[in-house]
């Protein structure tokens, strides 16, 4: 059994069909595997964790670039298939049969005294929560290449005042520098999704200002988006308790960092909901 098959024609040998659920849609073409894995410029003696190995597209061009290669296969048929038929004779790939929302970045990185790469075409139903991870946490992460929907990559990189900008645009800014690299249509996978994909290259950033405390950084931010096309009156003012504070306590931090509360959260950019999240710091404090 060789790579060089389809994975059509991969999966019919195997017995298997691709699983929606584990949002298996698989790359097509080997050179826009190779443009993924280039595009993570790696090092020769580095440990790279891949995402949602499935039939090893990306993991035959991982193993020749990277000095290990952590692969993580949720699905145990295609996990064995990778061990067994792709990489026996490979120790430096490894094939963990895991959820990599359970991966312990930190720990890896810890072991090895250094970040690590990630990469992975998503399986595009853990994107949000993948994220999410990753911020929380970044200092176990050199950078990371990922293949995900077009849609989401729009809100990732969307600017305040526009239909994206949301929760997800504001906090992953705070934690890194993202950049679009190319766009991938259906055709290139199979079975072929029903959207566009977007490659983006991730870049833990340190930001500046910093946030006294990130995770009330993300509960303003959480509590300005939960309902759209409400003025920060009505979202933060009054949930001022929530935080720890009154009402006019609210209202003269908005006076202060001269924010008009009668805009909308979707308005603020990253640096005033990072002043914002510092005012509310200090003042709960008190
Ligand atoms: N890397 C392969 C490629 O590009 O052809 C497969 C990509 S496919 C979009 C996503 C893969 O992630 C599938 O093989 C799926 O089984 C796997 N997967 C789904 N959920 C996962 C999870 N929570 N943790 C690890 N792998 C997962």
């Amino acid at each position: 059994m060789s790579l060089t098959s389809s994975p059509k024609i991969l999966l019919q040998r195997l017995g298997l069909r691709p699983k929606k659920t584990l949002g298996q849609n698989f790359l097509v073409h080997p050179h826009q595997a190779r443009r993924i894995v280039d595009a993570l410029k790696l090092g020769g003696d580095e440990t790279v964790v891949e995402i949602g190995a499935g039939l090893g597209a990306l993991t035959v061009y991982l193993a020749q670039e990277a000095r290990r290669v952590v692969a993580l296969e949720r699905d145990p048929a295609l996990a064995e298939f990778l061990r067994e038929e792709i990489f026996p004779e490979a120790p430096e790939v490894e094939v963990l049969c895991q959820d990599v929302l359970k991966f312990d970045f930190l720990g890896l990185s810890r072991e090895l005294g250094r970040p690590v790469a990630v990469v992975g075409n998503l399986p595009y139903q853990i994107t949000s929560p993948l994220l999410f991870k990753l911020m929380a946490e970044k200092e176990a992460v050199s950078r990371a290449v990922l293949m995900m929907q077009q849609e989401v990559g729009a809100r990732l990189l969307a600017r305040p005042g526009t239909k994206d900008y949301g929760i997800l645009s504001v906090l992953l800014t705070y934690h890194f520098a993202s950049q679009r690299l190319f766009s991938l249509g259906p055709a290139n996978f199979y079975p072929p999704p029903q959207v566009d994909s977007v490659v983006l290259r991730l870049t833990p950033a340190a930001a500046s200002p910093p946030a006294q405390d990130p995770a009330l950084l993300a509960q303003v931010v959480k509590a300005a988006f939960g309902q759209r096309r409400k003025t920060l009156n009505n979202t933060l003012t009054a949930k001022a308790a929530d935080f720890g504070l009154s009402p006019e306590q609210m209202r003269a931090i908005f006076a202060e960092l001269n924010i008009d509360p009668g805009r909308r959260g979707e308005t603020l950019s990253l640096a005033e909901f990072v002043a914002l999240s510092n005012k509310m710091s200090e003042l709960s404090k008190d």
